[in-house]
């Protein structure tokens, strides 16, 4: 499943491409889940953010037709992101979350891709003649566009807690979210409620590289602050390394990241620890596989 530095990669790749461009077309998949993508049609893209493991497009509705700032001609396909966008306030979001397979790609032209692929959920076609598209073979990302900054339709989006590299993100800040909740250290993780953007892999990762066990349901100071530096370090490793790519992450180009080569923790289950050469143990905790060290990790 795509986490944080998935999303980025992704975010940082659609952002050039897709800045100061117009929707003029789109179409959806008949299912709540992707049905309102053609709400972004007569909007102009002012920015591609993310927020946790979520692509937010900034949009601005058109001024019409004829109207609007832009003149023709001033911009390449593919090329450099419209002056002057930035500055232009966001009426709208497309929010679009991955789920576990989705991919989102920009095609040069219409062609044979809005023919209908079995997994296409979605599709927008830009008016300079790209197309930007979404498929998702398992059918669990979610699109949705809302009024800008209104999440209400979108709770785990509202209650995301703060972003890795956001210095409310303190080691006391984590310390106090896991605690007040009881659940396991790991559990408190995936809930994006301590921190937005950690799924399993770099969960496992983030607790492996602080010695802490994912098992606890009590962080000190000490092990505390230490996690809250694993996890903003595997996170920017990952976005370094493209993502990681067990099944089925591709980036907005269909490339694969290459972090998995880099893991120390998660999936290892059986093999030795790089760090003390103890056997990893696995089991599954609150429904989720997890991999920790007997021995880094000390309960
Ligand atoms: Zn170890």
């Amino acid at each position: 499943m795509p986490e944080l530095p998935e999303v980025e990669t992704i975010r940082r790749q659609l952002a050039p491409r897709l800045v100061g461009c117009s929707v003029t077309e789109a179409w959806a998949f008949p299912s709540a889940k992707f049905d309102q993508a053609p709400a972004a049609i007569g909007s102009q893209v002012v920015e591609v953010r993310r927020r946790g493991k979520y692509l937010l497009v900034d949009l601005r509705r058109d001024g019409g037709p004829t109207a609007g700032d832009r003149t023709a001609g001033d911009r390449t396909v593919g090329g450099p992101a419209h002056e002057g966008v930035h500055d232009r306030p966001a009426t709208s979001e497309l929010v679009v979350h991955l789920g576990m397979t989705g991919r989102l790609a920009v095609h040069e032209g219409r062609g044979d891709v809005v023919d209908h692929h079995p997994h296409l959920r979605a599709w927008w076609s830009l008016d300079d003649g790209r197309v930007l598209t979404f498929h998702d073979t398992r059918r669990f990302g979610r699109i949705a566009v809302v009024p800008a900054g209104r999440y209400d339709a979108l709770p785990t989006l509202a209650a995301l807690g703060p972003e890795p590299d956001d210095e409310a993100f303190t080691g006391e800040h984590l310390r106090r979210s896991v605690n007040a909740g009881r659940r396991r250290i790991k559990t408190a993780l995936l809930s994006q409620r301590p921190v937005a953007g950690v799924g399993n892999i770099y969960a496992d990762e983030a607790l492996w590289r602080a010695g802490v066990d994912p098992r606890a349901r009590r962080l000190t100071r000490a092990g505390a602050d230490r996690l809250r530096d694993a996890v903003r370090e595997v996170l920017r490793e990952g976005i370094d390394h493209g993502g990681t790519t067990l099944r089925d992450y591709v980036d907005a180009d269909g490339a694969t990241g290459t972090n998995q080569h880099r893991l120390d923790c998660y999936g290892r289950a059986g093999q030795e620890c790089h760090r003390c050469g103890t056997t990893l143990r696995g089991a599954v905790l609150d429904a989720r596989s997890t991999t920790w060290c007997p021995t880094c990790q000390p309960r």
